[in-house]
């Protein structure tokens, strides 16, 4: 038998981080489960544009470069997270999205790898992660992306790969990748590991220097909490640095931006990562949702995400059985990240149910029902008591109500 609401309220009342809910914007009546696609509103977040846009901009005007330090945003920030990931604040930066960094450290890898000029990942990777590396293939001269299934992707390292380019935590599934025994494969094999810590940074424990791990990027508005379409960052392990060279050779990379010279020069360190001006009202709203972490021990944010997830499988499997949900999170608490997802053939119309009754979660195409459980601000209560609304959206049948099943433009 899982846990009664009795028994995970008193969870709530002996966690460690049962304070750091209050952080966050709650808003009435919702259970939110989708932290990994966008995390909650910091209550501080007001105040923090409220003081950028009145104070930083509208009185400092240009001064506030200097005077509000904009212009030390991308490292000092970059140096918050980096405690959050087990890195040392000089081997990370914010910029850019996603998206942006992973081209930038790709082809910087792959210069550095020549001619070794396999990019190889897994088919079913995020979307973007795979776009990017296309791009990079038909921008490179010898440069090809080479998809296999994890099972045999570790063993195909060969003399031609020259990066490895994975996901931590997988958005679909949540399978967590062994970050340490791959990197150190990949480094016998003489390739470089690029490793998206998309799904894992703010979710569980990561520790890039643990694991020897030397490039990665991540997200801001997921578990980091940084607001919709929030900055990310990048890392570089210090040992690499000097090696590596952006492709995106914009001024704020420059080694002295302000010298207005005519040559570029690679910033020493992370800056030369940067490209351009830094999106200051979004990095402030990210350094407030970073500054969250503030006082949270790590260990204990894996600790309740391993926690959050086992009560949800256990719950829905006591609850939801034989309405056709079919696991595909792995069972290992150790072997998956922050969230969970079954498989169902209406996943879609199930997941909009779920949304009108006030739980939040999302479908992922074509079949996916996934569950985030941002460990600073989702309680145990809210898992038991979402599965009871799952419970009863499958077994009335609520969601083959035909206002379910046609499909917005984001899903
Ligand atoms: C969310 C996510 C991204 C987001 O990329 P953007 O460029 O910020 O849109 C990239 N990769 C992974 C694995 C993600 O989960």
């Amino acid at each position: 038998m899982s846990a009664s609401l009795l028994e995970v309220c008193a969870w709530d009342a002996e966690d460690p981080l049962r304070e750091v809910a209050a952080r966050f914007v709650r808003p009435e009546g919702l259970i939110y489960l989708d932290g990994n696609s966008l995390g909650a509103a910091p209550v501080d977040a007001y105040g923090r544009l409220e003081a950028a846009v009145a104070g930083e901009w509208a009185q400092g005007l240009v001064r506030s470069w200097n005077g509000a330090d904009w212009i030390g945003a991308p490292a000092r920030i970059g140096a918050k997270i980096a405690h959050l990931i087990g890195a040392r604040p000089s081997e990370v930066v914010v910029a850019d999205s996603t998206s942006v960094n992973l081209f930038k450290l790709l082809v910087a890898a792959l210069q550095r790898q020549a001619p070794r000029g396999v990019i190889l990942s897994e088919p079913g990777e995020f979307p973007t992660d795979l776009y990017v590396a296309q791009g990079v293939a038909a921008t490179l001269p010898g440069v090809s992306l080479r998809l296999l299934p994890a099972e045999e992707l570790v063993a195909a390292i060969g003399a031609d790969v020259g990066v490895v380019m994975l996901t931590h935590v997988h958005y679909r599934t949540g399978a967590r990748r062994d970050m340490a025994a791959i990197t150190q494969r990949a480094r016998e094999a003489g390739a470089l590991v690029i490793w998206d810590l998309s799904h894992s940074a703010g979710a569980v424990q990561v520790d890039l220097a643990g694991a020897r791990a030397e490039l990665a990027v991540g997200c801001g508005y997921k578990y980091l909490n940084g607001g919709p379409g929030a900055p990310a960052y990048l890392y570089v392990a210090e040992r690499r640095q000097a090696e590596l060279s952006s492709p995106l050779t914009g001024w704020m990379g420059h080694d002295d931006p302000f010298e207005f010279g005519d040559v570029y020069r690679p910033a020493a360190g992370m800056d030369r990562f940067l490209v351009g001006t830094p999106p200051m009202l979004s990095m402030l709203a990210l350094e407030c949702g970073v500054d969250q972490f503030e006082g949270v021990d790590m260990a204990a944010v894996e600790a309740k995400a391993r926690r959050l997830c086992s009560l949800f499988i256990e719950r829905v499997e006591d609850r939801c059985g034989g309405h056709g949900l079919q696991l595909i999170t792995p069972c290992a608490p150790a072997r998956r990240g922050g969230h969970v997802s079954f498989t169902h053939p209406d996943a879609y119309a199930i997941m909009q149910a779920l949304i009108e009754r006030g739980v939040i979660g999302d479908f992922r195409g074509p079949d996916v029902l996934r569950c985030g459980f941002a460990p600073l601000y989702t309680r145990f209560e809210d898992v038991w008591r979402a599965v009871e609304v799952l419970a009863e959206v499958l077994n009335t049948d609520a969601w083959r109500d035909p206002r379910y099943q046609t499909r917005a433009r984001v899903t």
